[in-house]
């Protein structure tokens, strides 16, 4: 693929560029708390980005984009599939905690419960890689789209990532690149959001009630979601945002009558940017209060069915033959959507007990540098490549702990050249690989959707060094595409 810059860059000329760029992303909201004081915004840095936006085939990104409302109806479809999802997660629930305790929480609400709110919702990121088929050499045009995970809680960076573009169309500007620009696509990734979530707030029908950001103890990355709070102010002025911890809602949050108190202010939306991994719940407490949100009368964003469906097991039993074409009365034209969202699946297997499992581990021992075995987790840094997959599955054996994870189809990306930018870290020149993600929101009520939108991308681009992990977990850094 063809770069929008001649790498290396000219000493004198890169080193003029870089802190010019890092002068924008600071002057402009690029930015983050620093690793070392991550809860203080008394020291802000630039956010870890590449110099030049990374060359992303036209119509792979065109290809990712159309399929996002197609997947949006789809995880829908699953939310509401009860035995769909009973049967994709019953082997992993009965030795994974985290999905079990999540699963309990739908059991017991959705199943056996009456919720007191019908409304269904959440904020997806589907994460692609752009496979060459043909090793270095694949020209662009033969590139294939793998879908690498759909998310479906607390996607990050659709604020920061919404203002990449600005910062590489300024750096091409400084190289004497300006025509380049034309091929950055504008990115409404936080617009999108935001609309989504006045949306849902607009739904639960009361002004006064407010959106309650669910958030981390530790926020480096705080303004990622401020950039998204302020774009919700500009969306409804009427909407009031609080911020509040686990522990904040452990000892302060109540329900009266069904609806959602904290401090005294009435709930309308609970946006999760916490709670998908579990060292995030220290107690039986947080389970608790997690279950009492899901049953409270706020809309919650992911619903807990939402958050489970976003789990690898159920991305992996839709891959099945006919899984897609279960929920294809949720598309207005099932046979282009069920293609479209097909086209992008890589393979992936099954370990469950039993034959086809056997053969999964089989196929996994024979040839481990070709895929990659993931478990039941979010967040990044929790995948097992290569060696390790061989290692891991000697030690588990015939034991059913197996079911813990699904395997996939390892994609070989394009490995290409960027700077990249890091606070108080030399640029270097690496080769790197990027994972292009779309934003999509959906809102339901039962069998009906009432809103259905994507809502712009974000590119995250990682040295070929690491195998895993994404910008939070330390691998990733920001990147916007360059299209070729
Ligand atoms: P998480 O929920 O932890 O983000 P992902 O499925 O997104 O889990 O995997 C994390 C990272 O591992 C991805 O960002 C990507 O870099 C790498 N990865 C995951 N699946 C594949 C795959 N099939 N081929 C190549 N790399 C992968
Ligand atoms: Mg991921």
């Amino acid at each position: 693929m063809d770069n929008c810059v001649a790498f290396p860059v000219d000493q004198h000329l890169l080193e003029d560029v870089i802190t010019q760029g890092k002068d924008y992303a600071l002057t402009k909201g690029i930015i983050m708390r620093t690793r070392e004081q991550p809860n203080s915004s008394e020291v802000i840095s630039y956010a870890p980005h590449v110099l030049f936006p990374s060359p992303v085939p036209k119509h792979l990104f065109e290809q990712a984009l159309a399929a996002q409302e197609d997947f949006n109806l789809l995880m829908y479809g699953v939310t509401q599939d009860q035995e769909f999802l009973e049967t994709a997660l019953k082997s992993a629930i009965q030795v994974d905690d985290f999905t079990r305790k999540l699963y309990e929480i739908y059991e017991k609400v959705h199943i056996k419960g009456n919720p007191a709110q019908p409304i269904n919702f959440a904020m997806l990121r589907a994460d692609y890689m752009f496979d060459t088929a043909r090793g270095k050499e694949t020209p662009a045009e033969e590139m294939k789209l793998r879908q690498i995970e759909i998310n479906t809680i607390a996607s990050s960076f659709a604020g920061l990532g919404s203002k990449l573009p600005e910062l590489h169309r300024y750096n091409l500007r400084n190289i004497g690149e300006s025509e380049k620009a034309a091929s950055l696509p504008e990115n409404k990734a936080v617009d999108g959001l935001a609309k989504g979530l006045v949306e849902a707030w607009k739904l639960y029908g009361n002004e006064k009630a407010a959106m309650l950001f669910f958030i981390e103890d530790v926020s480096q990355n705080i303004f990622d979601q401020r950039i998204l709070e302020y774009t919700i102010h500009e969306v409804n002025s009427s909407v009031t945002t609080l911020r509040r911890k686990f522990s904040d809602i452990v000892e302060r949050a109540v329900t009266k009558d069904n609806k959602l108190f904290i401090d005294n202010i009435e709930i309308a939306v609970v946006y999760f940017r916490y709670g998908y991994m579990p060292h995030q719940y220290t107690s039986e407490k947080d389970w608790e209060a997690r279950l009492m949100m899901e049953q409270s009368l706020a809309i919650k964003c992911p619903s807990i069915r939402f958050h489970l469906v976003g789990t690898k097991k159920v991305q992996q039993e839709l891959s099945r033959p006919g899984a897609v074409e279960r929920f294809q009365n949720y598309f207005p034209n099932p046979a282009e959507s069920v293609q479209r969202i097909r086209d992008t699946f890589a393979g992936l297997y099954s370990f469950d007990m039993g034959e086809d499992g056997d053969t999964t581990v089989k196929r996994a021992l024979a040839e481990p540098e070709k895929y990659v075995m993931k478990p039941q987790r979010e967040g990044g840094g929790n995948n097992i490549f290569g060696k390790n997959i061989t290692a891991t599955l000697e030690k588990i054996g015939q034991d059913e702990k197996r079911a813990e994870y699904i395997l996939m189809d390892r994609v070989q990306p394009a490995v290409i050249p960027n700077y990249q930018i890091r606070h108080n870290t030399s640029p270097e020149l690496m080769d790197m690989v990027s994972e292009l993600g779309v934003f999509g929101v959906i809102i339901g009520k039962g069998p009906n959707i009432l809103y259905n939108n994507k809502a712009g991308h974000l590119l995250r681009t990682k040295s070929i060094c690491h195998d895993d992990g994404g910008v939070a977990a330390g691998a990733a850094v920001l990147d916007s595409p360059y299209l070729v």
